[in-house]
């Protein structure tokens, strides 16, 4: 598929979080500042971009209706090959491949749009995609040499080439940098010599090329120091042993292989980015990936509650629909506006990749942890509400619920990307608090930078931050999420300086406040969206269905978040550490009880 109404934007530099450079919405909210610029107006679509995108999701459809039968690609674990040919055909493959390279180079709102309705077709076809897309031969778009573009891109846009990621090892998951894969340059000085197991590696068996991050020997200031490099490998090099396949809960037809590197010579010439600059390629590409994982898990809930509501609408108990008692209602409700919610974020964080000059690593992370934990509980809500069929292979129920539940692990871990939120999110406000510490070193000359540190923290702790582009009837709201911003950066401050360094091993405390983040930016999408809903819609009534949804959404993260807040100083952590240690130290997850006695 070609792109004859040029809908993507021309980048000219690689787009990147840049996390060093560029500004956060979220790192402000840990300072208790709303950067609205950055969040406002909700983005939308150009003509060009929405036709592009209806005549890609109608071929896609249409395919998917005639090829894809999902229940037996989980059955059989693998797809037909006329179904991922039939991708390729599509051009789905080359999507945000740019259109100097072949690709059809759509903005990061068409192509995770696009990822969300393959997801919510398939889950494991949305693996195949996204192996490729999304991290495979991202880093070549990323960082790659024009030569090596030119050289790989064209091909991996037809899917003459599919591309895997090869990050994964035995002792190194969460863990990248403790990769023990490694690189050296060949006596002759024109290749690498590469030797290594990665595991989990999704697509490994179509692989043309892989992305292979291995530790390369670097000698500074005399001292021979290991730095992960990053690497476009042939996948078809003399040296390269591919396991069975991996045989998985869910996602089944997807092709996830062990792949053994042993003295795989790679060119000099395929060196992606810089020796010792492979952790933050893997980083980069990885924080633009993720949020494809979460536009598929939002319309995979979608998907879920969409043939759980025709259910409910058919089914009978007691002379009336099930749909028509309240308990069942309520399950639609709250998916309804977490989905809406989801919807949004995706959307505004796609936005922030499409502008630019925008860090968006803490919402690409935020969105994946908001959605995928949404896929799992309404893929579970779906099955309860379907009853005894809910349980039955013969229904799509339990595959959902089994497919859905990898999102929370690949990807960085949900328990990471909290930490990531968290971290980074406190490195900005820790280093103000540093600067203080060392000024009360030397007080005497500090004087100056204490007092006004104290006049501002007096000021930060009565001035809280508005938002000014709302629209009226949600001005409620959001004057509550705003005191939640408000709220969140003063406990952040009064955490670190009660931890202060040790903060970083205060994992109760992290997961609270990127729960906080999380739903604070959620909260802020919703915020953005409705208020353009309503504008676009010419008034609140007009926009009802996504009013109700928004209030809804809104009223529930405040108590949320809220909750997560006054939970970072008023706890009952060291109970909780006792509690958890006891069990790791016995093995015994609770007391035993009086039956289980002697
Ligand atoms: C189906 C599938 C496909 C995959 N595809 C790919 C792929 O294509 N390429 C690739 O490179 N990898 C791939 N992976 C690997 C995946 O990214 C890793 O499984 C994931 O990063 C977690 O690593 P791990 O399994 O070693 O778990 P571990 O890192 O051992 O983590 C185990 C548990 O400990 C928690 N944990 C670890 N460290 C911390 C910490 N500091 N704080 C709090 N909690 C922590 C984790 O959150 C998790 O709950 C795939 C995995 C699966 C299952």
């Amino acid at each position: 598929m070609s792109n004859p109404t040029s809908t993507a934007k021309r980048r000219d530099e690689p787009h990147l979080a840049a996390p060093d450079l560029n500004p956060s919405f979220t790192k402000g909210v840990f300072l208790g500042e709303i950067r609205e610029d950055i969040v406002f107006p909700f983005p939308v679509m150009s003509a060009e971009e929405s036709e592009s995108l209806r005549m890609i999701l109608d071929a896609f459809r249409t395919f998917a209706t005639e090829h894809v039968d999902s229940a037996k690609m989980d059955h059989d674990g693998k797809f037909p090959d006329e179904v991922r040919h039939g991708l390729h055909e599509l051009g789905l493959m080359g999507l945000n491949i740019p259109e100097e390279y072949g690709g059809f180079g759509a903005s990061a709102k068409v192509f995770n749009r696009v990822f969300g309705e393959i997801g919510g077709t398939d889950p494991a076809l949305a693996v195949y995609f996204g192996a490729h897309e999304s991290i495979g031969c991202k880093g070549i778009t990323l960082f790659g040499t024009s030569e090596q573009k030119q050289t790989w891109l064209p091909k991996c846009a037809s899917g003459e080439i599919i591309a895997a990621f090869c990050l994964t090892e035995p002792g190194s998951g969460s863990d990248a940098q403790a990769m023990a894969s490694t690189a050296t340059l060949s006596d002759d000085g024109t290749s690498y010599i590469l030797d290594g197991r990665k595991i989990w590696i999704s697509n490994a068996a179509y692989a043309g090329l892989f992305t292979v991050f291995a530790k390369v020997p670097v000698t500074i200031n005399g001292k021979i120091k290991k730095r992960v490099t990053a690497f476009i490998v042939d996948a078809h090099s003399e040296g390269i042993t591919l396991g069975q396949p991996e045989q998985k809960m869910g996602i089944k037809a997807s092709d996830t292989r062990t792949v053994t590197f042993e003295k795989v010579r790679v060119p000099v010439a395929n060196v992606l980015g810089e020796v010792g600059q492979g952790f933050k390629i893997a980083l980069e590409i990885l924080n633009s990936g993720r949020l494809g994982l979460a536009a598929g898990s939002s319309r995979g809930s979608r998907q879920m509650l969409a043939r759980a509501a025709k259910y409910a609408n058919e089914r009978e108990q007691f002379g009336r629909s099930i749909g028509s008692f309240e308990m069942i209602q309520r399950k639609f409700a709250q998916a309804a506006a977490e989905i809406y919610a989801a919807d949004s974020a995706v959307m505004l964080t796609s936005e922030m990749m499409d502008r630019g000059h925008i860090d968006y690593s803490l919402e690409t992370a935020a969105c994946k942890v908001f959605a995928s934990e949404l896929a799992v509980h309404a893929a579970s809500e779906a099955m309860q509400i379907a009853g005894g069929i809910g349980y039955s292979k013969e229904f799509p129920y339990e595959q959902a619920m089994r497919d859905a539940r990898i999102n929370m692990i690949f990807e960085g871990t949900n328990e990471i990307l909290r930490a990531l939120i968290a971290l980074s999110g406190l490195q900005q406000p820790g280093e103000r608090l540093k600067a203080l510490g060392s000024a009360f070193k030397n007080p005497l000359h500090s004087l100056g930078e204490i007092s006004s540190y104290i006049a501002g923290r007096a000021k930060r702790a009565v001035k809280k931050p508005e938002f000014t582009k709302v629209h009226p009837s949600l001005s409620k709201e959001a004057d509550r999420v705003a005191t939640l911003i408000h709220n969140l950066a003063l406990a952040v401050e009064s955490a670190i300086m009660k931890h202060g360094k040790k903060i970083i091993e205060r994992q109760f405390i992290q997961e609270r406040m990127a729960d906080a983040a999380i739903g604070i930016y959620m909260s802020t999408a919703v915020l953005s969206r409705t208020t353009w809903e309503i504008e676009r819609a010419g008034s609140v009534d007009a926009a009802k269905a996504e009013m109700d949804c928004a209030q809804l959404f809104l009223a529930d993260r405040f108590r949320l978040v809220r909750r997560s807040i006054r939970r970072i100083s008023r706890n009952q952590d060291d109970r909780m550490r006792a509690v958890a240690e006891r069990v790791l130290e016995t093995g015994e997850p609770a007391p035993v009880g009086p039956t289980d006695r002697e």
